[in-house]
């Protein structure tokens, strides 16, 4: 079965194909799939509302069972924050510099205790017929004092997970505890049983 994932990102596409190739499924971006999808705005207040619109937009224009994801980081002493606004924490959406600089100065007096955080990611199934499927991963960590490491993306080189950065971390490494490998774990998980339930599909 072919699934539409509902972003131009190769990465992400990449990921998803390892973790859900062995079910049977083909993960392809637009391009891939030869067809022009309409950029969906995110203008959710939850990472699982966003993941929802982008999938449901993607299926409802292509006619093919699609699969978005929507992620962030949490931060605990922020009551949250950036969240859903993680891209454009600092204004310019994916200024990475910017947005670590933004979260630094914004945990200046925060003591190490408090320098808790997740990122989260939700993950999100929509199918022509009508039917959803929704799962969410999460990665605990802590925020740290300037940047480390070179690797990543995003705020990778702030996100403490023990004594290393994300950004330290291999791609394996970092797939083995993230939240966007938890949360496609999770739906490698699920999609089975929902799927012998649509056989049609
Ligand atoms: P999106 O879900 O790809 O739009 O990601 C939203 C934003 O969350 C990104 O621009 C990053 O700032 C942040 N983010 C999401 N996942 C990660 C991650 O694995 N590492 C670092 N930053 C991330």
């Amino acid at each position: 079965m072919q699934f539409l994932i509902a972003t131009h990102n190769r990465k992400k596409q990449a990921e998803m194909q390892r973790i859900l190739g062995p079910l049977g499924v083909e993960v392809l971006t637009a391009e891939m799939a030869g067809i022009t999808l309409t950029d969906v705005e995110e203008t959710g207040e939850t990472f699982r509302e966003n993941a929802y619109l982008k999938a449901h937009g993607g299926c409802l224009e292509s006619g093919m069972p699609c699969i978005a994801d929507d992620s962030g980081l949490c931060v605990d002493a922020l009551g949250g924050a950036p969240g859903v606004r993680s891209a454009r924490f600092a204004g310019e959406h994916g200024n990475d510099e910017a947005n670590m600089q933004k979260l630094l100065d914004a945990l200046r007096d925060t003591p190490d205790e408090q320098r808790t955080a997740a990122f989260v990611s939700a993950v999100c199934v929509c199918f022509p017929d009508g039917r959803t499927l929704e799962v969410e991963g999460r990665c605990s960590g802590k925020i740290g004092y300037e940047q480390r490491g070179d690797g990543g993306f995003g705020y990778d080189p702030l996100f403490m997970v023990g004594a290393r950065s994300f950004a330290e971390f291999s791609s394996e490494e970092k797939d083995a505890v993230s939240h966007r490998g938890d949360g496609l774990r999770k739906l490698a998980k699920a999609l089975p049983a929902y799927l012998n339930e649509n056989k049609e599909l």
